[in-house]
């Protein structure tokens, strides 16, 4: 395949790595644009992420999508669910518009003929763990009635619970709070999307030798590693255990390039999908952290490690 970006080698079939992309102007932008930095795989959100939108997505509008989105060869598409959207929620107010939120999430990826959406479980606040789970757990089945999802015929759909950095009274920053919402609703086939800097910010260590392996041993107890179809691939602003979501370039946090040429090359991780949701706080730093990322999947550490410093 010809990439504008000959610096950035194809992917080996090891991996996919995508990054999560703009949908400024048109939706299939986002897909031109994830191409353009040499994606095999990309994420975005169907809509404003931080207003309630329950609009769809026109007709021609998804059309056009789909076909540039399927010319450039890219997968899987990753739709991110909105921030508002809170399953959990002891407000039957906010939990009403939440599940109409997240119905309208469900169908827009359908439309767009989106592999994942990715969903955070939700905020428990004012509520014992137990009921916010159950009310998650109840609201992910009002929402799709009725819609063909997880590889039914006419659609390949599967949500994702992604695991959270435990901030405020955020749910699943404990996986086993995960593994328990997947055997709630077992209808629904749901899938696990890990965020490497939500894992270590929630208290599950990635460096020193044996971390990696232990966190996912820690991960395939709770949820099954089988489930495990996505992982947000960011290091973090903070420390272990922090319990705050602050992501960071690649290499450039508190995780570091060895935990992540680790988890790149994990043999109980071959053939996942790698995003990043790293900081765009300069132009350039979505071509950096991807390139980081193809050097630590297909090169030797050493050489990583030093162009990282030399780009300072
Ligand atoms: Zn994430
Ligand atoms: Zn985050």
């Amino acid at each position: 395949m010809k990439r504008k970006e000959s610096n950035i080698a194809p992917s080996p079939a090891r991996v996919r790595i995508g990054i999560h992309t703009s949908i400024a102007g048109r939706l299939e932008l986002a897909a031109e644009r994830a191409q353009e930095l040499g994606c095999d795989a990309f994420q975005i959100f169907s809509s404003n992420p931080r207003i309630w939108d329950p609009s769809g997505i026109n007709a021609v509008e998804a059309e056009a999508f789909r076909r540039r989105r399927y010319t450039l060869g890219l997968a899987p598409l990753v739709i991110h669910d909105n921030y508002l959207i809170n399953l959990a929620s002891a407000r039957p107010v906010v939990r009403f518009r939440s599940i109409q939120a997240f119905r309208a999430e469900l169908e827009r990826a359908l439309a767009l003929e989106a592999d994942y959406l990715v969903m955070h479980p939700g905020s428990a606040v004012g509520l014992k763990r137990r009921q916010a789970l159950s009310n998650v757990a109840t609201g992910l089945r009002q929402a799709a009635r009725g819609l063909c999802l997880n590889g039914l015929p006419d659609s390949g759909l599967q949500i994702l619970l992604e695991n959270t950095s435990g901030q405020g009274s955020a749910l699943g920053a404990d996986l086993e709070e995960l593994g328990e919402l997947l055997q709630a609703v077992p209808e629904l086939n749901l899938g696990v999307c890990l965020d490497t800097a939500h894992l270590f910010a929630a208290g599950y260590e990635l460096r020193g030798p044996g971390s990696v392996d232990a966190t996912l041993a820690a991960v395939h107890a709770a949820v099954g590693l089988d489930r495990v179809k996505v992982i947000h691939t960011n290091d973090s602003k903070v420390a272990c255990g922090s319990r705050v979501d602050r992501h960071q370039h690649i290499g450039k946090g508190k995780i570091g390039l060895r935990a992540f040429r680790q988890l790149l090359r994990h043999p109980t991780l071959a053939g996942k999908t790698f995003i990043l949701e790293t900081p765009l706080e300069r132009k350039g730093d979505d071509r950096r952290n991807l390139r980081t990322v193809r050097r630590l999947v297909g090169g030797n550490g050493r050489a990583v490690r030093r162009k990282a410093k030399r780009r300072g």
